[in-house]
């Protein structure tokens, strides 16, 4: 039998705007490294077969991360889009040949290897799952005016992360769906699989370190996890 190639799409295309610096975040130096390095560093060392790296910054990524720390798993460089999920059909695109996809913000560097090796044991049996946690703090919805309109049950309500992981067929008629009706408010991989699908996305915990870098303080925050 044939084995089931399994391939990791690193995000990279996004300018990082909130970050507020002339650097985009992905490449803002944590502990010497560029903050995308960690993340393709923990696909490099995973058992997924390769890496599709999405990123207007070929020329960079290949001399200063990819050469620099050998990470050969990276199979092809793509270049990123308006939004992120133009950014993920590109990569979808590419990774063509694959059975299972895991889809990874490049900008959450603390990914680990048991985050990466339970969404591929998941995929398997449920096509469909994403790293995240339940919420330490009680949510309120809001109405329009601002006013608390409904408190959901805290232990319902996860914040969710990526690595988010899928079978490569269902995530590519997921999103030719997304960009052919473009629905309002898709903003992450799970709710392109929720809109008009039956498949439903499993919740897989992960860990509250495996933050995304956004804003100034997360790098502060993550140079205290590394320290
Ligand atoms: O902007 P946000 O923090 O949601 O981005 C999450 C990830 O998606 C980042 O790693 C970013 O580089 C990537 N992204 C992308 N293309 C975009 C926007 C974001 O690859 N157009």
């Amino acid at each position: 039998m044939q084995k089931e190639k399994i391939t990791a799409i690193v995000l990279a295309g996004g300018n990082g705007t909130r970050m507020g610096s002339s650097c985009k975040k992905q490449y803002i130096l944590l502990n010497g490294r560029p903050i995308l390095y960690y993340s393709l560093k923990a696909f490099q060392e995973s058992s997924v077969d390769d890496i599709v790296l999405v990123t207007n910054e070929e020329e960079y990524c290949r001399d200063e991360i990819l050469e620099k720390y050998n990470l050969n798993k990276v199979s092809k460089i793509v270049s990123g889009g308006a939004e992120r999920f133009d950014s993920v059909y590109a990569g979808l695109l590419a990774a063509k040949d694959c059975s299972y996809v895991l889809i990874h913000d490049g900008a959450r560097p603390f990914v680990t290897q048991d985050m990466i090796q339970k969404s591929i044991d998941a995929v398997k049996i449920y096509h469909a799952c994403v790293i995240g946690m339940p919420v330490k703090d009680t949510i309120k919805i809001a109405d329009e005016n601002k006013f608390a309109d409904k408190t959901p049950k805290r232990e319902s309500v996860w914040q969710i992360q990526t690595p988010q992981t899928f079978s490569y067929d269902l995530i590519l008629k997921a999103y030719d769906k997304v960009l052919k009706e473009k629905p309002e408010g898709i903003t992450d991989d799970a709710m392109a699989v929720e809109y008009g699908n039956d498949t439903k996305v499993k919740l897989l915990s992960g860990s509250y370190k495996n933050i995304k870098i956004t804003t100034p303080e997360d790098l502060i925050i993550a140079e205290a996890f590394l320290r």
